[in-house]
């Protein structure tokens, strides 16, 4: 069984689907594991590595495309990709079937066998699949350094001759996988943390890494799998009523809210970023699909009274050696789940190719995948 792995096309990515030590995993387990030069480049993993963990490196993409059985992506491929792959070939990427609805259809018509990593159900068996989970932990670090790194204050709490300095207040908004992250890496740099989440279920959680949950007089908002559900106009507005004197008092925001397959619920209004503090910072980590914040901008800082808020696209990115690691791991064991006896056995009892299979045979099969397409 042929395994290709191109080099990502997406402007700014610098993750590879496939790192040396798990294309020697794939090879150990049997399958022909084609490598596009220079693929790895980026994460610094250089041709010379996977030639050595007994990848072939394709100078050729094109012909390494077509010949392939499978195809491992950290983006949804391009149509010039989907068009040399061969009728029946797998494809595992992040697809993103909520804004990407053309590359799906284009994927069911050239018949191609497609997964979803965004789709995989969120039980212990898939956990070491979970790439949604591995990428997320990735940014909700990354999103705390980039706030200590701007804000014009010290995170800890200081003694000094010249001073006791008060330890910075930072707000995590949505405490998922990001957000408990977030909460984590900011309380190790010694902030005082506070956070909120629709879902109550998730507090003893943030208070065990030692941030205080926020109450809200409001009623949950729990969904189907762990996830929040889509929230009303009305609870929105009335969450940002209540939140607002907590944004005011924090120096630091980081906003992670998300439902799956929607907008990103919008938490913080221009009037609540000029209620806060001059110097302070909000990363909003849902910039990418809509934004929490109303003056984000994806790809973008701007600064609103002395307020910077930013937009971070790809955030996963900027650490392209571990994420890749930890995509590359996920990304396999997935794969390696759907092989029996050297080839890709698909059955469809099974909970984890049921949920993550979006096209197969022509279709698109999935079913969430086919309402986030048709409201894409
Ligand atoms: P997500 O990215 O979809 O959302 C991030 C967070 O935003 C969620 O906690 C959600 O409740 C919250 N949110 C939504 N609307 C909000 C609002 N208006 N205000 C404040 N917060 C809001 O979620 P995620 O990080 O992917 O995780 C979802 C759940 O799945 C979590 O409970 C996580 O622990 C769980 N999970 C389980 C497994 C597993 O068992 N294998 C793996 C990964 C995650």
């Amino acid at each position: 069984m042929r395994v290709a792995v191109p080099k990502e096309s997406e402007q700014g990515e610098r993750r590879v689907a496939l790192v040396p030590e798990t294309a020697r995993m794939l090879v150990g387990a049997g399958l022909e594991v084609s490598v596009e030069a220079g693929a790895g480049a980026a994460a610094y993993f250089t041709d010379d590595m996977y030639a050595s963990a007994g990848a072939r490196v394709a100078v050729r993409a094109g012909t390494m495309l077509h010949d392939a059985d499978a195809v491992l992506k950290v983006q949804a491929p391009r149509e010039s990709e989907i068009s040399l792959l061969r009728k029946g070939a797998v494809v595992i990427s992040f697809l993103q079937p909520a804004t990407q609805g053309d590359t799906v259809k284009s994927l069911a018509a050239h018949g191609i066998t497609a997964f979803s990593l965004e789709l995989l159900p969120r039980i212990s068996r898939a956990q070491s699949m979970d790439a949604l989970s591995s990428q997320a932990s990735a940014s909700g670090y990354k999103a705390v350094l980039m706030a200590a790194d701007r804000i014009g204050k010290l995170f800890p709490m200081m003694m000094t001759a010249a001073g006791t300095v008060a330890p910075a207040r930072v707000l995590v908004m949505g405490a998922g996988v990001a957000g408990l992250q977030a909460i984590a890496t900011a309380r190790r740099l010694g902030a005082v943390v506070s956070s909120y989440d629709v879902r109550p279920a998730v507090k003893e959680e943030v208070q065990s890494l030692g941030a205080t949950f926020i109450e809200l007089p409001l009623e949950a908002q729990e969904g189907e799998g762990g996830y929040a559900r889509e929230q009303s106009e009305e609870f929105l507005h009335k969450q940002r009523e209540l939140i607002g004197e907590h944004i005011a008092k924090s120096d630091v925001v980081i906003t992670t809210a998300a439902v799956p397959g929607r907008r990103a619920p919008l938490l913080v209004t221009a009037d609540m970023v000029k209620g806060m503090r001059r110097g302070s910072v909000i990363v909003d980590l849902a910039a990418e699909t809509g934004g929490n914040v109303e003056m984000t901008q994806a790809g973008k800082e701007v600064d609103v009274n002395g307020v910077t808020i930013i937009g971070a696209r790809n955030i996963p990115s900027t650490m392209a050696l571990t994420t890749s690691q930890l995509f590359a791991r996920n990304v396999a064991n997935l794969l390696l789940h759907l092989v029996k006896n050297g080839a890709i056995s698909l059955d469809f009892q099974d909970e984890i190719t049921k949920s993550s299979c979006v096209t197969y045979g022509g279709e698109i099969v999935n079913e969430r995948a086919k309402q986030m397409v048709s409201t894409a």
